[in-house]
């Protein structure tokens, strides 16, 4: 980075993952949910932090974790956001999407995105750990379709809703079935997102990367506007298709020389991440004034470390090596136990 001097004062988006309570035991999650302590806060501290990050005026909110859905109190959370005039984004698996929740929740998002990674049950249900989560997945974005056809009826805007996929190896081949099988079962749906899977969490395993991040060529190719119009073409008419492989948000410097501003990340006990998608924080949004901890996320983009670590990132897997350094580097020892006693990956088969 040539200078901080093009960073905003104030981050645009803000990503909270309010839980590390998850129901799934996905191969690649980058938050390792489900598999570590929720790290939640209590309700009181959870308004704390709403109040602290609507402060610095956002234009979204996403709720994200882990499951959000888990939170008992979401709702109100959702409440607080949206009374402050700032717009809530939801990030679920859909396994906890119950019909109490479409009101209470769904009602007052700006959209809702449903985490979708195999247009199969066995291909989603595999890399998603859990047998039978396709099915709850399929259910929730029933409810989803219902609720918005009720509202178009009723003569409201209906939800926004979408289908986000994390790309992978073992789903590379299977895209053209979401846009085939999958979305049409929905006439509501209005968003089809497909995402590289990124060197972040359990998915920067050298085991991992080896068998399930994409190849260079692979994400070439997921990118490649040919590819993106076909993905268009097989989609039912008004479902906006997008292709992203994310290589951009390494926080490489030339890349945020470019104008390229990546979200704040807060974790569930209120920690802010320096950077999004990598370990290592700058303090608590129930401690330091919010404009602080941007200040200081912004800073750690320019240190010595992490300019030497991420400048020669070319290919995935030197990111994925640079992701490895900078986690461990900048983890708590907490963390770094937590890294260390990561389980090895082992290559994805239907018989696991
Ligand atoms: S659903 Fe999301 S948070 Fe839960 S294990 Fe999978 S990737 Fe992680």
């Amino acid at each position: 980075m040539t200078g901080t001097q093009a960073v905003p004062e104030c981050p645009s988006d803000i990503v909270w993952d309010v839980t590390y309570t998850c129901p799934l035991r996905c191969s690649h999650c980058y938050t390792e949910s489900g598999r570590r302590p929720s790290k939640q806060l209590s309700h009181e501290e959870m308004l704390r932090v709403a109040d602290a990050l609507t402060s610095l005026r956002p234009a979204t909110i996403l709720l994200a974790g882990g499951e959000p859905l888990a939170v008992r109190r979401l709702p109100e959370i959702v409440d607080r956001i949206t009374g402050a005039g700032v717009d809530v984004v939801l990030y679920t698996s859909g396994w906890s999407l119950r019909p109490e929740l479409i009101e209470s929740v769904v009602a007052k998002c700006a959209a809702v995105y449903v985490s979708v990674d195999g247009p199969t049950a066995a291909t989603h249900d595999l890399i998603r750990g859990r047998a039978g989560s396709f099915d709850r997945t399929m259910a929730a974005l029933r409810l989803l379709d219902e609720y918005a056809a009720d509202q178009r009826a009723r003569g409201a805007t209906p939800v926004e809703f979408g289908l986000d996929a994390t790309v992978v190896r073992t789903s590379f081949d299977q895209l053209e079935l979401f846009c085939t099988d999958v979305v049409p079962r929905f006439p509501g749906l209005t968003r089809l997102s497909f995402g590289a899977a990124m060197p972040i969490g359990l998915a920067s395993r050298p085991e991992f990367v080896e068998h399930e991040l994409l190849t260079d060529e692979q994400s070439d190719a997921l990118i490649a506007p040919e590819y993106g119009r076909r993905l268009q073409s097989l989609a039912p008419p008004g479902v906006q298709v997008s292709v992203r492989d994310y290589r951009g948000v390494q926080y490489r410097p030339d890349l945020l020389a470019q104008g390229l501003i990546p979200s704040m990340e807060v974790e569930p006990d209120g920690r802010v991440r320096a950077m999004a998608i990598y370990e290592g924080t700058v303090g608590s949004l129930l401690e330091d004034p919010p404009a602080e901890l941007w200040a200081r996320s912004v800073a750690r983009w320019s240190e010595p470390f992490v300019v030497e670590a991420l400048a020669p990132v070319r290919t995935m897997r030197d990111w994925a090596e640079a992701a490895r350094r900078i986690d461990y580097h900048y983890g708590t020892a907490e963390d770094r136990a937590r890294i260390e006693a990561r389980p090895v990956f082992l290559p994805l088969t239907p018989s696991r």
